[in-house]
């Protein structure tokens, strides 16, 4: 029989244990071991039979064993301190109070609110898919451990994402548990008590939005701490939403692109909604800046307009001076160059949910549309796209690795015509990996042992600390670590095997499956065509003598989900599967379904080698190769995302890839015999090089090197922090100098409109130039006249700039370097001359140009009006 409804019922604890429950209402459990080992200490088996749930550990504990605990001392004492830990990590000054401190004068915001269509934070909360999330995930926790104020935006789908088996034929299975969300470590979110108007205690705060096709749609608000830092899951499950809308959050990145556009209208408009019930309900501060992490979340820019546009308590402002207000406070990240990842819907249906009245009266659904219109060269005018919209409604973006930020210049030039692909204005701050999550804690406890400060801002010094691990201890770390691997791999091949149908008897092989001494290879990601999940495969029989030489053997640990609409992907992971069944090399190479963080954590510590080899440049950033570096593996990788940027030589491998060779097939072998070579002639010798005490000397040396170069760089807290001085901040400035009574933002739109309509008066008319003679020598200073009409506009308006530097053979200039004129005389007819004197800093071809740009304090890149006159 089933039940046609459930919950969960929270556990009642002796006073003396109060504490336990707080613990396991705050996530920092997650990255923090001591608390772990808290929760293991209730009941060590039920702890991993639940699966490291302390929600629900605290439900199957019998009560009898709470009354035990609850008399013993020592564990309440413990209970005690850890509980003190939480308390002082909450609420201590940390990173980001320091620095305000030391830096008055930078406008560090008040709050800031960062939109994810999916946050990976525990296995427990499974709200993820891949990387996307996971990075969301430890953009919070960083962003926690920092002390920056920021406050997360998401949904909470019933189903979260599936879960992954495997057929007797190897297909990918996928199933959806439903999530109780009762037995989530969340809690949803209350209006104050109308009669004592203490918060919290209500009813259920909810937030609604106009749909067109029937009644409003009501969602309410879930909370999860992650450590500092809040997390707002909005949930349609509500009582009076009809049951098409009940469905809205059902699964992350299911149904067709209707049931998309609702979520994201909800995470959008909805996502905005739920951050004022919870600053008026808690008193939070309001955010700042706005913050969205891909396309998705792009309506919340939408909602802020018609905020500021219908206003009842504030001033009401016209269109483009609100949307210049949105703007100056927006930031969006751009995560994928692959054209199939970005967010498109189609025009007619966006018009349908924003026509007459809509989600958001006042913003007219003809602007709306044409911020998301492809009207450029090769664009689809039958397409409306997130992206498109997240660039025009941020006035600062940026891509996640500086190789991506490059190709996604060039992807989006469109945009922004007239300007040469390195004058777009799309910057990049390359990703990072939250380490108490990733890192495992006997790596991080060998460091601290020589004395690195796990709580120190220094880390430099933190990850130097290995220079003083002596190698023996370093490698003994490091094959504990593998075995844990072989061990759970083990575990998890013979679950799978069960599945699969096979008999326990059958599978006797399994306990000599892998081997804790053998040089282990780790590839585990989404089964997307560009990542290339089956290049290993490319010629077997190679594969077949690395995995089994008699001397140097290696062992390959695989995962990997396809997205369940994608049978290419599921085909991918098939061959893998059939290859690593074959009875011959099975004990050499496995493939573990169901890739997630429970998965991901103890697989990057036990690999030694962390092998990428996606289609360059596909991959924006990547990130597991981070991990595995902290961990103490060496990156063998195509040099794409963060790898093309912090590879040097010393601290991994760089697979040869075959850039432009268009015959993909060729190519994949080209680049797989590359992989092949690598592992046979470099990889391999020098893990099995070893010294009279069986340490691999030169494979040691290089681990510490790898931590010292890449340690500091790879941190999610250098990420947040780097977001926080870049974009944050920055923007912050912007949207007060605006937001003070919207005089600034009411300039700013008029100034635009005046620069837009006076455009076509501003020409060029002439340059001269004086100083150099007929045989210019280097040094020679160059003086440089140019007369320019402006028509309408003043000098003031504009810059006019001195483009110089290397030509090449077609007489286009390579990485030029900008210097202003400045304005020295006014002519009648609205024309000036403006001057500037150059030196000739280099010999060999040499070429300059003149042009003029829109010219603001407000401005970020003097591409955001798309206008430029050049001579
Ligand atoms: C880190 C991680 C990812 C993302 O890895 P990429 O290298 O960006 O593909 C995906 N899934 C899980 C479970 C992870 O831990």
């Amino acid at each position: 029989m089933r039940a046609i409804r459930r919950f969960t019922v929270r556990p009642l604890l002796p006073p003396a244990l109060a504490p336990i429950g707080e613990l396991a209402a705050n996530l920092r459990w997650s990255w923090h071991p001591e608390t772990q080992d808290v929760f293991a200490a209730v009941d060590p088996d039920l702890w991993a039979a639940s699966g490291r749930d302390p929600v629900r550990l605290l439900g199957e504990v019998p009560a009898g064993r709470w009354d035990e605990l609850a008399a013993d001392e020592g564990f309440v004492r413990r209970l005690g301190e850890v509980r003190a830990d939480l308390e002082s990590y909450l609420t201590a000054p940390r990173w980001y109070q320091r620095a305000s401190e030391r830096q008055p004068d930078v406008a560090w915001p008040r709050q800031i609110a960062y939109f994810s269509p999916e946050f990976g934070i525990t296995a427990v909360l499974p709200q993820y898919s891949g990387g996307l999330g996971i990075l969301a995930g430890d953009h919070l926790k960083a962003a926690s451990d920092l002390g920056v104020p920021i406050l997360g935006v998401g949904l909470l789908y019933r189903h979260g994402y599936f879960k992954q088996s495997l057929s007797r034929e190897g297909w990918q299975q996928e199933t959806y548990p439903v999530l109780d969300p009762d037995g989530l470590p969340i809690s949803l979110l209350h209006e104050p008590d109308p009669s004592t108007g203490s918060g919290g205690t209500g009813k259920r705060a909810t937030i609604s939005i106009a749909m067109p096709d029937g009644p409003d749609l009501l969602a309410r608000i879930w909370v999860a701490s992650v450590g500092r830092v809040p997390l707002l899951m909005l949930d349609t499950d509500v009582e009076g939403n009809p049951d098409h809308y009940v469905d809205i959050t059902d699964r992350l990145y299911g149904g067709n692109s209707e049931h998309r556009l609702r979520q994201e209208l909800l995470l959008g408009i909805g996502g905005v909604r739920a951050i004022r019930t919870y600053c008026r309900i808690t008193g939070a501060p309001e955010p700042e800046v706005f913050h969205t992490n891909e396309g998705h979340a792009g309506f919340l820019g939408i909602e802020r307009i018609r905020e500021l546009t219908v206003a009842e308590d504030g001033p009401r402002l016209d269109l483009e001076t609100a949307i210049e207000v949105g703007r100056a406070s927006t930031v969006f990240t751009t995560h994928t160059p692959v054209p199939a990842g970005i967010d498109r819907f189609p025009r007619t249906m966006v018009e349908q949910y924003f026509a007459d009245a809509g989600p958001t009266p006042g913003v007219p659904v003809e602007r709306i549309l044409a911020l998301g219109a492809e009207d450029y060269e090769g664009g689809d005018p039958g397409v409306f796209n997130m992206a498109v919209m997240g660039f025009r409604l941020a006035q600062r973006a940026n891509g996640v690795s500086q190789l991506h930020g490059h190709v996604s210049r060039g992807m989006f030039n469109g945009l922004w015509p007239a300007f040469d692909e390195a004058e777009v204005p799309i910057g990049s701050i390359t990703n990072g990996v939250h380490a108490p999550t990733w890192v495992a804690r006997e790596v991080l406890a060998v460091a601290a042992s020589y004395g690195a400060d796990p709580e120190s801002d220094d880390t430099e010094g933190f990850w130097a600390a290995v220079d003083k691990v002596p190698a023996g201890e370093l490698w003994g770390t490091k094959r504990m670590l593998r075995s844990r691997l072989v061990d759970e791999a083990r575990r998890r091949l013979a679950r799978s095997w069960e599945k699969r149908g096979s008999a326990r008897a059958e599978l006797g092989w399994i306990d000599s499956a892998l081997d804790p001494d053998v040089l282990t290879i780790g590839f585990a990601r989404r089964a997307a065509s560009y990542k290339r999940l089956t290049l290993m495969m490319r010629d077997p029989e190679r594969l077949k003598r690395l995995l089994l030489h008699p001397e140097r053997p290696v062992q390959l640990v695989i995962a990997g989900k396809a997205h369940p609409a994608d049978d290419g992907g599921k085909k991918l992971i098939q061959d893998i599967v059939r290859l690593s069944d074959d009875p011959e090399i099975r004990h050499r190479i496995v493939f573990l379904p169901n890739y997630d963080i429970a998965m991901a954590q103890p697989l990057y510590p036990g690999c030694d080698v962390w092998l990428n080899n996606p289609l360059r440049p596909y991959e924006a950033c990547g990130t597991s190769g981070m991990k595995a570096a902290l961990n103490g593996g060496l990156n063998l990788s195509v040099l794409d995302g963060w790898w093309d940027e912090w590879f040097d030589g010393d601290n991994g491998w760089a697979i040869p890839t075959a850039d432009g060779v268009d015959d993909v097939d060729h190519r994949d072998d080209l680049e797989a015999a590359a992989l092949y070579d690598l592992i046979e002639h470099e990889v391999a010798p020098r893990f099995y090089d070893l010294d009279h005490d069986g340490i691999p000397v030169r494979w040691v040396e290089m681990l510490r090197h790898t931590w010292k170069s890449l340690g500091p760089k790879v941190l999610a807290t250098r990420m947040v922090s780097d977001y926080v001085r870049q974009l944050y901040a920055p923007a912050a400035t912007n949207a007060r100098a605006l937001n003070s009574d919207y005089a600034g933002a009411r300039e700013l739109a008029q100034w635009k409109a005046r620069v837009r309509a006076g455009w076509s008066g501003v020409r060029v008319e002439h340059v001269e130039t004086h100083g150099v003679g007929d045989e210019p020598l280097v040094g020679s200073p160059m003086t440089v006249r140019s007369y320019v009409a402006l028509g309408e506009l003043s000098p003031d308006d504009v810059e006019v700039q001195l483009v110089s530097g290397r030509v090449n053979a077609e007489d286009v200039l390579v990485d030029p370097v900008t210097t202003v004129l400045q304005p020295t005389e006014s002519y009648d007819g609205g024309r000036h001359r403006f001057d500037a004197e150059v030196g000739l800093a280099r010999s060999g071809p040499f070429g300059y140009t003149v042009r003029v740009v829109p010219s603001n304090p407000l401005l970020v890149a003097p591409a955001e009006l798309g206008v430029v006159t050049v001579a």
